[in-house]
């Protein structure tokens, strides 16, 4: 049997809110719970999965070492804490967390079990520019690598882990209460049966050790906010044998001082003097390829928007570049000297024209306000 992975078996997002966790736990528990389903082995197990998997995901802490290092850095956790099942009575309390102890759920223990690793998540953030034209970077990433000391037994080296005494090897331990038998992960061992009289002193009986590992990621031209590269077997180590995770490299995108992206256009905002707006002119933008000019026609309005055709981004799975959208904003000059302001009113004096040729949205709109307070 393999271990799933828990935003897996809680069928959400590994960026799921609490709230979304919370639900999704809820929704699976009421579906498979004992309660419901009477004699049936498999929707009990199912019960037992999605509630591992809400304690883990809804414990801050634990959800961060569960993301960072998988099962592995669980394991860990609860060699060091004796993880118990604090958080899930809030969401779903009752006599079945009793009965379905503590930690509950895996399955089994024992040396039998082997556990696909689990998928790392690591959040890289890259430029605009490296996003359009893709980009080499080498990521840093923290893993649990075997100790090599004791070979990954846990275990000082020159000695064998024992057989856990308390439940004989299988990692559980039955209780009788009442009319229930109750199957409890063996708290001697932690589930995992075996029993380390001296521990590894490099890895204090865990068996793996916190190392760092450097890799080289290749981002193709084009990738977005949001999109995931994945690194096969570069996750999780696999537990006894077991095949490792993969590792998801997630994009984000720093915010760039002039472009903002929609998809594969571009959009940027371009500030004109009034009397460019008014006179027009060409005038110098930039785009991700070097410079370009736009020619601005006379009585160009605020909010017009050009559309310089294949300036933007060519998306990862598209074959044409998008748009860049320039979109004018006519500035109202300021810090105007008096030789200037008298200029100006000068200009106001010249175009005063009570039948609009000059400014035709002022005079519209002063007509409509008008007939409003006319009626
Ligand atoms: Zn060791
Ligand atoms: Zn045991």
């Amino acid at each position: 049997m393999s271990k799933r992975d828990f935003y897996e078996i809680l069928g959400v997002n590994r960026d799921a809110s609490d709230e979304e966790i919370k639900k999704a736990y809820r929704k699976l528990a009421m579906k498979h719970h004992p309660d419901r389903n009477p004699d049936n082995p498999a929707a009990e197990e199912k019960f037992k999965e999605a509630k591992e998997a809400y304690e883990i995901l809804s414990d801050s802490q634990k959800r961060s070492a569960y993301d960072q290092y998988g099962h592995a850095g669980l394991d860990q956790q609860a060699g060091m804490g004796g993880g118990g099942g604090a958080g899930f009575a809030d969401a779903f309390g009752g006599i079945f967390d009793e009965i379905f102890g503590g930690r509950g759920g895996g399955g089994g223990g024992g040396r039998s079990n082997i556990y696909r690793g689990a998928d790392l998540r690591y959040n890289l953030e890259i430029t605009l520019e490296q996003a359009a034209h893709g980009t080499e970077t080498k990521i840093r990433i923290p893993t649990m690598e075997v100790c090599e000391p004791c070979n990954g037994s846990g275990a000082k080296p020159g000695t064998q882990p024992k057989t856990c005494p308390t439940c004989g090897g299988s990692g559980q331990v039955r209780l009788q209460q009442g009319f229930f038998s109750i199957q409890q992960t063996c708290h001697k061992c932690h589930g995992t049966g075996r029993f380390i009289a001296e521990p590894c002193k490099h890895c204090d009986g865990a068996g793996r050790v916190k190392q760092h590992k450097t890799l080289a990621v290749k981002i193709p031209a084009g990738v977005d906010e949001g999109d995931r590269i994945r690194l096969s077997g570069e996750g999780e180590h696999g537990v006894n044998g077991g095949p490792p995770g993969d590792l998801y490299v997630q994009i984000h995108l720093k915010q760039h001082a002039v472009f903002t992206r929609d998809h594969n256009d571009l959009h940027c905002e371009m500030p004109i003097s009034f009397t460019a707006a008014a006179l027009g002119g060409e005038i110098e933008i930039p785009t991700l390829d070097g410079a370009a000019a736009i020619k601005i026609p006379a009585e160009t309005q605020s909010g017009r928007v050009f559309r310089l055709r294949g300036k933007g981004i060519k998306g990862v799975r598209s074959h044409t570049h998008g748009d860049l959208m320039c979109h004018v904003v006519v500035e109202t000059p300021v810090n105007l000297t008096e030789r200037q302001k008298e200029l100006l009113r000068e200009l106001e004096e010249s175009s005063r024209d009570n039948s609009g040729k000059h400014n035709p949205r002022s005079k519209s709109w002063m007509d409509k306000v008008k007939d409003f307070f006319a009626e």
